[in-house]
C-alpha cells in the first residue's frame, strides 16, 4: 500500500477514439487516487497536430465519465495548471529545450530529412540498427542559424552519453537496466517547434507534480530517454508503473477480433459501467484471493500496485458478460426497467418502429422480472421483449410443429389450448400451468411438446422468457388471438 496521496495523470493523444486498454490504465490511476485521497489528473497530449482526430478529446472525457473515473484537474475542471492540453503549454516545453541546450544536455541539429534517411539505408545496409549518428553534436551555433534562416528544419535532440547504463525501479518488473550505447541522440523539438511526447510529458509530470506515472508496457524501452531529459534538467523522477499488456484469448495483440472495442462501444452494446469497472480492475490486477465480483469501493479499498501483475492480462469477453450478467441480477426491477427504456427507445436496435414512442415506462416495469434472470447485456432486451408490443407475430409454422408430432396433431392440440384459454381463471401463471399441465397429459402429449408449440404461437420464438409468466403478461385476448394466428398460419401454409 502506498502512504500518503499521490497524484497520478492519465495522459491520452487524441489521435482516436478511446481504446478499452486505456480506460485500464486511467482506471488503476483513478483508484490509486482515490484509495490514497490523491488526486487524478487528466491530461491531453496533443502536440502531433498530424494525428490529431476531431472529436477524440470529447471521447476522452465522455468515456472517462461513463466509466465513473472523474478526474480532479484537467479539461472543463481547471486546476492549478494554466491548461491541461499541451498543444496550449508550448512556453513549458521551449523553455525546458532552452536549458537543455545551454547546458549541453541537448543540441540543435539541421540535417535534412534527406540526409536522415541516407543514414537510414546505410544502416540497414550495414545491418546496424538505425539511430542519429551525432552529425551535429558540435555544429556551430552560427551555422544552425544560418539553416534557420534559409528555411530549412531545426530541431533539438539529446546528447544521449555513448556508454554506461541507465537503470530505473519500476514497481511491477523491479529494476529495469538499460545499455546506453544502444540509445542516439533523439529529437525533444521538432522543426515546428512542437515538443516531441519525451520531452513534452517529463516537462508536464515534473510542473504538475505528479507522483506515480501508470502507463503501458508499451513505454518501457522509452524510459531511459525521459531518465536523461530528467537529469539534464535536474529534476526528480516519478515513480514508474508499467502495466502489463492486454491481450487477446489467442495471446495476440487485443482487436476488435478479440471482441475488444472502444470505450464507449461498451454503452452501446448495453454493458454496466460497473461491471466494466470490476471486470478492467481484474486486467492486470488481483485481490489475491478468489473474488472476482467487487464494487468499486471494494475495490478502491483492496487495491494494491504489489499485485499488478508483470504477465500479460488476458481480455476474456464471455468472463465480462458474464460479469455483466452478475451486475444486471444484482439490479432492482425498477433500477433495470429505467436502465432498458433508453435502449427499447432507441430507433436503432430498439423496439421496432411501429411502437409507439415514448414507450410505456409501466408496462416495462411489469415486464422486466420476465426477463431479469437471463439478461446478459441491455442490448438483449428488445428482440426478447419485442413480442410483447406488437399487435401480431408472425410464428414459423416449421417452428410450431414440435418433435414427433406433425401438422395435424400440433392444430388439434392448439385448438385444445385457445379452447381452454378462454376459461382459465384468474389469468395468471401458476393456474395456467396447471391448466395446460392437464391438457397435454389428456392429449397423451409430454408437457414440452405442447408449451413448445404455445411459445412459439404466443412469442412467436422458440426461445422466450418462462411461458406462462408471458402468457399472463400478453393476456388471455392476445394469447387467444396469437393461438387462432397460429392455427392459421399452419392450415394454410
Ligand atoms: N500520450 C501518451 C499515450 O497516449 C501517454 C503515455 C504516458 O502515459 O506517458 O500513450
Amino acid at each position: 500500500m502506498i502512504e500518503g496521496p499521490v497524484r497520478v495523470r492519465f495522459a491520452p493523444s487524441p489521435t482516436g477514439m478511446l481504446h478499452i486498454g486505456g480506460v485500464r490504465t486511467a482506471l488503476f490511476d483513478w483508484l490509486l487516487a482515490r484509495q490514497t485521497g490523491g488526486q487524478f489528473i487528466l491530461r491531453i497530449e496533443d502536440t502531433d497536430r498530424a494525428r490529431y482526430t476531431e472529436g477524440a478529446v470529447e471521447d476522452i472525457k465522455e468515456s472517462l465519465r461513463w466509466y465513473g473515473l472523474d478526474w480532479d484537474e484537467g479539461p472543463d475542471v481547471g486546476g492549478p495548471a494554466e491548461s491541461y492540453f499541451q498543444s496550449q503549454r508550448g512556453s513549458y516545453y521551449s523553455s525546458a529545450a532552452e536549458r537543455l541546450i545551454g547546458s549541453g544536455a541537448a543540441y540543435e541539429c539541421d540535417c535534412t530529412p534527406q540526409r536522415l534517411a541516407r543514414l537510414r539505408a546505410a544502416q540497414q545496409s550495414a545491418g546496424h540498427p538505425p539511430g542519429y549518428d551525432g552529425r551535429c553534436r558540435n555544429r556551430p551555433r552560427e551555422e544552425i542559424d544560418h539553416s534557420r534562416r534559409q528555411g530549412l528544419p531545426v530541431v533539438v535532440r539529446m546528447r544521449t552519453p555513448d556508454r554506461g547504463r541507465v537503470s530505473f525501479h519500476d514497481v511491477v518488473r523491479g529494476e529495469v537496466g538499460f545499455d546506453l550505447a544502444r540509445l542516439t541522440d533523439f529529437v525533444i523539438m521538432k522543426s515546428d517547434g512542437m515538443p516531441t511526447y519525451h520531452l513534452a510529458h517529463v516537462v508536464d509530470d515534473h510542473e504538475m507534480r505528479i507522483t506515480h506515472v501508470l502507463r503501458g508496457e508499451e513505454w518501457i524501452s522509452s524510459t531511459p530517454r525521459h531518465i536523461l531529459i530528467q537529469r539534464g534538467l535536474g529534476i526528480e523522477a516519478p515513480v514508474y508503473v508499467h502495466l502489463p499488456l492486454i491481450l487477446g484469448k489467442d495471446r495476440s495483440k487485443l482487436s476488435k477480433r478479440h471482441g475488444a472495442d472502444q470505450a464507449l462501444a461498451y454503452r452501446d452494446q448495453g454493458f454496466l459501467p460497473e461491471a466494466l469497472f470490476n471486470f478492467l480492475a481484474l486486467l492486470g490486477w488481483s485481490p489475491g484471493d478468489d473474488t472476482e465480483v467487487m464494487g468499486r469501493d471494494e475495490i478502491v479499498g483492496r487495491f494494491s500496485l504489489d499485485r499488478v501483475s508483470d504477465s500479460p492480462a488476458i481480455f476474456d469477453p464471455d468472463k465480462l458478460s458474464w460479469m455483466n450478467g452478475v451486475y444486471i441480477r444484482s439490479m432492482g426491477n425498477d433500477e433495470l426497467a429505467d436502465a432498458l427504456l433508453p435502449v427499447l427507445s432507441d430507433p436503432r436496435g430498439g423496439l421496432p418502429e411501429s411502437v409507439p414512442r415514448p414507450i410505456d415506462r409501466e408496462r416495462v416495469r411489469e415486464l422486466t422480472p420476465l426477463i431479469h434472470e437471463r439478461l446478459k447485456r441491455l442490448d438483449e432486451a428488445p428482440e426478447l421483449l419485442e413480442f410483447f408490443f406488437v399487435d401480431e407475430v408472425s410464428p414459423n409454422p416449421a417452428e410450431i410443429v414440435q418433435r414427433k408430432m406433425d401438422r395435424a396433431s400440433t392444430v388439434a392440440a392448439l385448438r385444445e389450448a385457445l379452447d381452454r384459454c378462454r376459461g382459465v381463471d384468474p389469468f395468471e401463471a401458476e393456474v395456467l400451468e396447471s391448466v395446460y399441465r392437464a391438457l397435454a397429459s389428456e392429449l397423451g402429449l409430454r408437457a414440452g411438446q405442447l408449451f413448445g408449440s404455445m411459445r412459439v404461437a404466443v412469442t412467436g420464438r422458440r426461445v422466450a422468457p418462462p411461458l406462462f409468466d408471458t402468457m399472463a403478461a400478453v393476456g388471455r385476448g392476445g394469447c387467444a388471438a396469437r393461438m387462432e394466428r397460429a392455427i392459421e398460419v399452419l392450415e394454410i401454409s
